[in-house]
Order: structure tokens, then C-alpha cells, then sequence
């Protein structure tokens, strides 16, 4: 009989969720355990409007990976939202449109337009539907995921086939605290800027409001980072991307200019309750790190680890094709495929 295997998942956001979650539920003989400091509304998942929608940019270790990633993850959202869990699980789809007053390039995406069943250019009529000047734009059909339906899903479905839960902190630079599993995936997002002193992970700040609009079903895109993005209770108005910034505080100017280009482009949200105002740093990182590790910790200890972090602005869309890519590699370390210790804390 196969020996027991122990692995503990360090990290609760959608990331480290959909990890335990595929890992336990494809062998429930392991015992598997998710360790973190934070859950569901305090992490930076709970921040994000949930669409999926990559950027054009958004990259794994190549080209055919990337776009598996993408494939996995979305027909895995889509078969949520495909089933009677969708409301629970916080999955739905959405439409709406992508306007730019200059750019052609914003409104074309390849991984979107080989993926989604609607993705097409707006007509005439269509770049008339906000104010402003819009001269390109597309329609598409997408999936929202919204965490705070979606993790608190994951967690109880996790639970109910034996998955275990700690809140715990792992000291920054230091996985001796679990050097006792067989395996670690680290799924700490930013949380592993500290933790393997990753200089390649780089903070992109955002800010949303999040607002009570009930009339709004509809998503729009605008230029400079622009975008109203209606969820189950809550409708998301964004953004901004700063590289490099590390202030987790909500800013007054940023707060100023989101709420003037949102009600610019779709006005009745001036009429919208406020709900909550918050700022995240997306853990950006290129390329995303998935990839086997062996770490020595200070007791001498050769400690598995598969990496699992550093999604950017996209780790909703992707968590779930990266999941099942960290799955893989965690079944070819527990089967025992040997691989030299590369990091030494
Ligand atoms: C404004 C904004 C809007 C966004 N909108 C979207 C969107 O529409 N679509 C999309 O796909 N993405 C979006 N994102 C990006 C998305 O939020 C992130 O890519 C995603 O949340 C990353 O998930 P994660 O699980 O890696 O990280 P997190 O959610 O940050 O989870 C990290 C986990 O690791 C734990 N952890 C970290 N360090 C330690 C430690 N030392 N000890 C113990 N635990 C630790 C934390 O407690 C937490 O549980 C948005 C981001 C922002 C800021």
C-alpha cells in the first residue's frame, strides 16, 4: 500500500484555494494542509473584480504552457458556471465592451479571441453606446469570478473531503517552520517576495471601489486603466497599475481619479452607494513561477517545494490552469523523480 503522503499548501487565496483543492480532491489518500496568515475577505483576492480577461502579456516558462494554462482554467470556471453551483460558487458570465479613444491594440486580445465563444469588434453604433470619444472597441462574453463567494466555496468543499486548515505566519526567508512535510507548494502570491527573497516578484498597485449598482450588467473598459466590472452583490470601479509602489493604503488622488473616468464613462453610477474603497499589490512576476524546488533549510533538512506564485493582475483568471500545471509537478516530486537542491536558506 502507498505510503501516506504529507503536503502542506502555504497559502488561502485563490491560488493556494484551487491548489489544495485539485490536490485533495484528486488523492484523497494525502493529507493535505493549508497554512496562512490571512483568508478569504483579507486577501489581496478578495480586492480583485474577478474577470477573466489576461493580458496579452501574461506569460509562463513558453508559449504552449501559457496557453494551456489558459484553456485549463477557463473550460474549469466554465464548468462551474455550466452547473447548478453557480451562485454559491460565485462564477458567472458576463458581457460587455473594450472602448480606447486611440489605441486599436487594447481592444484585441489572442489568448481571448481563440478561447471565448463571442469575442468580436464593436460597430458604429456600439462605440456610441458611452460618452466619449471612442474610435475602436469589442464586444465579448466572459466569466466573472468573485472571490467572495468563490473562496469560502473552495474552503468548504476542501473540508468536507478531509483537507486541514492553519492560521499560522512562516517567518520571512525561512521554510523551517514546515521542513517536516514531504512537500511544500508555496502559494504565498506577494507574501514570497519575502519568503525566498524573490527579487523578480515586483508589486503593481491597484485601487477599486467596490459599489452598490445593481443596474449595471453590463462590463466596460476605458483608456488609462479605466473599467466597471459588475460582480453578484457589487459592481468594481478601477483602476490603476503602479510598478513597483508599495502603498497598501488607499490614495485620496487615486480615489479622485477613478471615480471622474468611471462616471465619465458610464454616468448613472453617480447615483451608486460606496461600499468599501481598497488598494492591493498584484504579485507580478515574469515569468509566473511554477517550478520544483529543493530547498536546504538551516537544519540541514532537503525540503520539496513546488512554487507556485506570481500572477500579476490575472491570478483569478489563471489560478486554476496553474494549479493544475503545480499539481502535475507535485505528483512527479512525490513519485520520486530526483532533482538536485537548488536553494539554500
Ligand atoms: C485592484 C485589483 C484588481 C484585480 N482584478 C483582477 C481581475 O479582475 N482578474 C484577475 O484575474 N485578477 C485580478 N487581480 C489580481 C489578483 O487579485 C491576484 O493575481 C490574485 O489575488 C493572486 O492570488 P494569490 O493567491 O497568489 O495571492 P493572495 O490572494 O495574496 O494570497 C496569498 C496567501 O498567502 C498567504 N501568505 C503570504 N505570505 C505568508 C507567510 N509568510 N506566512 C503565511 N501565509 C502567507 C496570505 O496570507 C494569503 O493567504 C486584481 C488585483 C488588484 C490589486
Amino acid at each position: 500500500m502507498e505510503q501516506q503522503k504529507r503536503i502542506c499548501v502555504l497559502g488561502a487565496g485563490i491560488v493556494g484555494m484551487t491548489t489544495a483543492f485539485m490536490l485533495k480532491e484528486k488523492h484523497a489518500e494525502w493529507d493535505v494542509t493549508i497554512i496562512a496568515d490571512k483568508f478569504e475577505q483579507d486577501t489581496l483576492s478578495d480586492v480583485a473584480a474577478g474577470i477573466f480577461r489576461p493580458s496579452t502579456s501574461f506569460k509562463g516558462p513558453s508559449p504552449e504552457i501559457t496557453k494551456q494554462w489558459l484553456v485549463d482554467a477557463y473550460h474549469h470556471y466554465k464548468k462551474i458556471q455550466n452547473s447548478i453551483k453557480t451562485v454559491e460558487a460565485g462564477v458567472q458570465e458576463v458581457s460587455g465592451y473594450v472602448f480606447s479613444s486611440k489605441f486599436p491594440e487594447v481592444t484585441k486580445n489572442q489568448f481571448l479571441e481563440d478561447l471565448l465563444p463571442v469575442y468580436r469588434p464593436a460597430n458604429a453604433l456600439e462605440l456610441q453606446i458611452c460618452p466619449g470619444n471612442w474610435k475602436y472597441g469589442a464586444f465579448f462574453t466572459t466569466l466573472v469570478i468573485e472571490s467572495r463567494y468563490h473562496l469560502p466555496w473552495l474552503r468548504k468543499k476542501f473540508e468536507m473531503i478531509g483537507g486541514k486548515i492553519v492560521k499560522r505566519t512562516i517567518p520571512i526567508n525561512s521554510f523551517n517552520d514546515v521542513d517536516d512535510y514531504d512537500l511544500v507548494i508555496n502559494c504565498t502570491g506577494f507574501g514570497a517576495k519575502k519568503l525566498c527573497l524573490d527579487h523578480d516578484l515586483v508589486p503593481i498597485r491597484g485601487q477599486v471601489f467596490k459599489v452598490k449598482a445593481p443596474w449595471v450588467k453590463m462590463f466596460f473598459y476605458g483608456d488609462y486603466d479605466t473599467y466597471i466590472i459588475p460582480g453578484i452583490d457589487f459592481v468594481t470601479l478601477g483602476g490603476c497599475r503602479q510598478f513597483d509602489s508599495f502603498k497598501e493604503e488607499v490614495d485620496k488622488y487615486d480615489s479622485a481619479s477613478i471615480w471622474e473616468r468611471c462616471t465619465e464613462l458610464l454616468p448613472n453610477l453617480k447615483n451608486a452607494e460606496v461600499t468599501r474603497e481598497v488598494a492591493g499589490l498584484r504579485p507580478h512576476r515574469i515569468p509566473v513561477r511554477v517550478e520544483k524546488d529543493i530547498v536546504t533549510t538551516s537544519s540541514g533538512k532537503h525540503l520539496n517545494i513546488v512554487h507556485h506564485y506570481g500572477h500579476g493582475g490575472y491570478g483569478v483568471t489563471t489560478a486554476p490552469g496553474t494549479a493544475k500545471y503545480a499539481v502535475q509537478l507535485a505528483e512527479e516530486v512525490l513519485s520520486g523523480t530526483k532533482s538536485k537542491p537548488l536553494s539554500k536558506l
